[in-house]
């Protein structure tokens, strides 16, 4: 156990040597961060989701005080697995709420990473009046503006395009919401992160991508665990979109290890991301209701990739690695590197 902990120190000591870097490459909600203190991180977690709808949600549903309370522990307890970095991927309409996530940031000492964009799934249940009227460039003029100067007045800005499609083809109001998150990844170089589920609608995206010349690597598939193709997954990610299963849980851990190893076996570990999907607290339920932490990875599967025989180093690229270069900011055009 001493061994192993030793190993995974020095080979963050290294990596930190060769990424020596001072630049900040990542927006928190504390700040720009460089890649090297970006560390061990969970790339899709959710500390508050308000499922009411776009047309009733805000501010007014939830307490902050009483959210830190009850979510800061668990922040707490990954911090003690040496985890630095949480994604916060709840979109604004869907219970974003910046100060507080800055506020959970600085307690805990956990780095959180937000976002801009809209959820399009859901017949537009989680969308503003104003994502159906207007036109994909007004949209991203909303989502530039966040980028630029900050989220609704606060200092904090974000750190990635969080937006979501329906499961099957993608509908014409999908199509917009990806088009403004192209033309946000072209003003901005912030990555383009999709709820999007199996094969159909991920290549669709990617072929909007390709329309405005923006490299598949500027893209994560999110909940790609729905897609039951392996060989799909893999075409993606040898097109350079990064995999993201991200909702794990105890029941899953064999599968998770079979994907790894498939992913290890075709050489395109580069692009795996692996997360929860858990969190959650829910305003309008007492207390927020059932609040579900962020160790099932590091209780579960982790262990479950030892026995497998998977090297430390192949764990360390999926948890220190990918999400460093899936969320550095950097505008990623067909044909650049
Ligand atoms: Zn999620």
């Amino acid at each position: 156990m001493y061994a192993k902990r030793f190993l995974i120190v020095l080979i963050s000591i290294l990596v930190l040597i060769s990424c020596s870097s001072d630049i900040p490459e990542i927006t928190a909600v504390t700040g720009g961060i460089p890649i090297k203190k970006m560390g061990k991180t969970l790339a899709h977690e959710h500390l508050l989701v308000d499922f009411i709808g776009a047309d009733s949600t805000g501010y007014h549903r939830w307490n902050k005080p009483e959210v830190v309370e009850k979510v800061l522990p668990y922040l707490v307890e990954i911090k003690k697995l040496n985890y630095k970095t949480l994604v916060d991927c709840t979109p604004a309409y869907l219970g974003r709420d910046p100060e507080l996530l800055k506020t959970l940031s600085e307690k805990s000492g956990v780095q959180i990473i937000t976002n801009t964009g809209y959820y399009s799934a859901y017949d537009g249940k989680f969308l503003p009046q104003h994502a159906f009227t207007e036109t994909a460039e007004e949209i991203a003029a909303r989502w530039i503006d966040e980028a630029n100067n900050g989220i609704e007045g606060t200092d904090v800005y974000p750190g990635f395009i969080k937006i979501s499609v329906e499961r099957g083809p993608l509908q014409p109001i999908n199509r917009k919401i990806v088009e403004a998150a192209c033309l946000t990844h072209l003003e901005t170089g912030l990555t383009i992160m999709s709820h999007t589920g199996p094969a159909t609608p991920a290549f669709q995206q990617l072929e909007i991508l390709k329309g405005y010349g923006i490299d598949p690597s500027a893209f994560i598939w999110t909940h790609a665990s729905d897609e039951k193709d392996f060989n799909k997954l893999l075409e993606a990610a040898k097109m350079g979109a990064f995999i993201s299963w991200d909702k794990f849980r105890p029941e899953d851990a064999e599968r998770y290890v079979e994907f790894f190893l498939f992913m290890k076996k075709h050489a395109a570990l580069h692009s795996l991301l692996f997360s929860h999907d858990a969190g959650w607290y829910k305003p309008g339920e007492p207390d927020g209701g059932e609040f579900r932490g962020f160790t099932d990875i590091e209780n579960y599967l982790i262990p479950a990739l030892e026995d497998a025989g998977v090297a430390q180093y192949d764990i360390f690229q999926v948890f220190f690695k990918n999400p460093v270069e899936a969320f550095r900011i950097k505008k990623r055009l067909i044909g650049e590197e």
